[in-house]
């Protein structure tokens, strides 16, 4: 096992983690919004697709304040949930299920999305990146309203869809 890796080396990592993860999340929200049903969250997904190309500007200025280039590493976990959406875009696309199933699939994307960004926080602070910690809070807030507006629409679109 390497001794000599640090807190930065750790940060980096999750940094280049989540940078892959936004990219393939801007890719794939065009998808879950065509496939929507209900209008409202039609919109939100393509609202949050807009909201995630600036999340991805601020992680490409997180790499530059700290001297790195921006540079992503296949994150596995986002890959398996996008694979999910996936499958119940196929199984679910004609029933009255599927809008469910989407909001199902974009919360588990935000708390994904708010564990990252929370870690990611907390390690910049330790390490005294005054001028990143904002940088990141952003985006964790983001992710935190978007999850906040899902749960909503899930009250409102699945239980109109069950009447
Ligand atoms: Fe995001
Ligand atoms: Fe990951
Ligand atoms: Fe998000």
């Amino acid at each position: 096992m390497p001794q000599d890796k640090s807190l930065q080396d750790l940060f980096i990592e999750t940094l280049k983690d989540i940078y892959f993860a936004e990219k393939q999340i801007y890719r794939s929200l065009p998808k879950m919004a065509k496939a929507a049903q209900a209008q409202d969250l039609r919109e939100a997904f393509r609202h949050h697709q807009e909201q995630t190309e600036g999340q991805i500007e601020r992680l490409e200025q997180v790499f530059e304040l700290i001297g790195k280039p921006a540079r992503g590493k296949q994150c596995l976990a986002i890959l398996g949930i996008i694979e999910e959406a996936k499958e119940i875009m196929e199984e679910f696309g004609d029933s009255q299920a599927l809008d469910a199933g989407l909001l199902a699939t974009a919360q588990a994307v935000e708390h994904y999305e708010i564990s990252r960004y929370g870690t990611l926080k907390a390690w910049a602070k330790r390490m005294g990146l005054k001028d990143v910690v904002p940088l990141l809070e952003e985006n964790l807030k983001e992710e935190k309203e978007t999850d906040v507006l899902l749960t909503e629409l899930a009250g409102t679109i699945v239980n109109a869809e069950a009447a």
